[in-house]
């Protein structure tokens, strides 16, 4: 595909993608509720945005990407009376609420640099916007489409219906929805069982509460979206995204508020992906088949006793399309160990391979071919998987050039040049999967690196074999070796 398509879950079709904008485009994400550290599915999730916005931004869109922090108001339910779950976290870790954001903000801003996840344009908290949460309330309560009760606010979804359709985004019918619903407390203060809160009365013991026309309250935790994504990306803007869970009924929540304070849809595509499954149940938090990144990264989880690189477990995720559900093995990763390495490996030795053909040949033809089908996968919905499939191609052609069994002069230097500019953006802007190999802008690790080798140097000299011994076999533990030459020591990577 030449233009860039996305499936819009608005539509349930794949459609060219139109900014409303020239060269512009304004993207939300559904970001954490941060009451813990985030699991390996909501790393999926995350990734796959961080792939689409890199994407944009390789096609020379300027991205506003908006992702949200829930630091409020993420109750299990409407019926919930309690504390919402960073409330009930930090009573149970004996911290203040705005301390157990903070412990698991960082916590995720860490795991983000280490997965080389780009930051969002911005990150707005929900409790920062209290004052723009209560003003979209008060709009739809003057346009009849929401009700006040005990100090709590809901929205009035059948009036909401009568003039926009609620379902639209999940294809429930409202009928149908009534089924499902379930009023549980017994007594429910709502008129209708398919209102949604919007502002919650806060009991006397509740810790995050604000004062607001209603009484003192909180937010409910479809609000902070809408009112957010109005706040910095306007009424209508272009890409809405979060997880296939959301859909319902957070986004269909979403999109009630917004179309019914402004009449107008507040976005133009609607992304959802597909979750992370273990034994093809989704990972989450409370069916308890979740654990975390950085348990694979360094080895101490329960199913492998070796540690992953991120990158190995980042071009996991990008083999697999990222609306498709991605069930989790260590077969799986290690599989996925040696496929990376294997791209990582061709990348390497397309600077050790020389170019010599004079004219263009028939397999300068064929390489030029996977490095466009490459990129038409990646505007096909941003098919990572598909584009992988090409640079696999392009992989084994470059290690049949560098065994000579594919002579050089089959190959021109122009060619070469679109092969090493292909890998550049595709796999390291793009899919931000780095050579950790031949990756030289790394300086502090280089840094560090030099200064280990001088220290293993003055214990040899010093004859103090225990300590060079134990640089060189934990050096080695974590992937790097060390080489001793005429030259003095180097290192590599292996
Ligand atoms: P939460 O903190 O629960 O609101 O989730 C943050 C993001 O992770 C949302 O976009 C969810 O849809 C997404 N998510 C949650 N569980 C999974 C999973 N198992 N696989 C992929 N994404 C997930
Ligand atoms: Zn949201």
């Amino acid at each position: 595909m030449d233009l860039l398509h996305f499936y819009n879950s608005l539509s349930n079709k794949k459609e060219i993608f139109t900014s409303l904008q020239p060269n512009q485009v304004g993207m939300y994400a559904c970001g954490p509720t941060l009451y813990s550290d985030v699991h390996l599915g909501n790393l999926r999730t995350f990734i796959s945005f961080d792939i689409i916005y890199r994407y944009l931004l390789h096609l020379g869109y300027k991205v506003r990407y908006v992702r949200n922090i829930t630091d409020v108001g993420h109750l299990e339910n409407d019926a919930d009376e309690g504390d919402d779950k960073i409330a009930k976290q930090a009573k149970l870790e004996q911290l203040e609420p705005m301390e157990v954001v903070q412990k698991y903000t960082l916590g995720f801003r860490e795991l983000q640099r280490i997965f080389n996840l780009l930051p969002p344009s911005i990150e707005p908290v929900a409790s920062g916007h209290i004052i723009e949460q209560i003003a979209l309330t008060k709009t739809l309560i003057d346009k009849g489409l929401a009700y006040v009760v005990n100090g709590s606010v809901y929205m009035r979804v059948r009036e909401y219906n009568k003039t926009h359709p609620y379902g639209e985004l999940s294809g429930r019918k409202i009928d149908e929805l009534l089924n499902e619903t379930r009023d549980l407390d017994g007594m429910s203060e709502k008129e209708d069982m398919l209102d949604f809160a919007l502002w919650k009365m806060a009991m006397p013991e509740h810790i995050m509460k604000w004062d607001s026309p209603w009484g003192v309250g909180f937010p409910g935790w479809h609000l902070e979206c809408s009112a957010m994504a109005k706040k910095y990306l306007g009424d209508t803007f272009d890409i809405h995204g979060g997880g296939m869970d959301l859909k319902f009924p957070h986004h269909e929540c979403e999109i009630a508020q917004s179309k019914g304070s402004t009449g107008k849809a507040p976005a133009s595509y609607w992304l959802h992906t597909n979750m992370l499954t273990t034994n093809g149940v989704k990972m989450s938090k409370s069916k308890g088949n979740s654990f975390l990144p950085l348990e694979l990264v360094n080895g101490n989880n329960a199913f492998s006793d070796k540690g992953y690189s991120p990158m190995v477990i980042r071009f996991f995720m990008l083999q697999t399309h990222y609306r498709s559900t991605l069930d989790f093995s260590v077969e799986a990763l290690d599989a996925a160990e040696k496929g990376y390495k294997r791209l990582m490996n061709a990348w390497e030795i397309l600077y050790k391979i020389e170019a010599t053909a004079t004219a263009a040949t028939e397999l300068d033809i064929i390489l030029q071919t996977h490095c466009t089908d490459a990129f038409q996968c990646m505007n096909d919905d941003i098919n990572t998987a598909m584009a992988l499939a090409s640079m696999f191609e392009i992989a084994s052609k470059i290690n049949a050039i560098f065994d000579k069994i594919i002579p050089s002069h089959q190959l021109s230097t122009a060619t070469l040049e679109i092969l090493k500019s292909t890998f550049e953006n595709l796999i390291g802007k793009v899919m931000g999967l780095n050579n950790e190999k031949t990756n030289s802008n790394n300086e502090a690790m280089d840094g560090a690196l030099r200064l280990i080798v001088e220290l293993r140097k003055e214990a040899r000299d010093k004859k103090d074999f225990d300590t060079s011994d134990k640089i060189r076999d934990n050096l080695k533990a974590i992937g790097i070796q060390i080489k001793d030459g005429k030259e003095g020591a180097s290192w590599e990577y292996i």
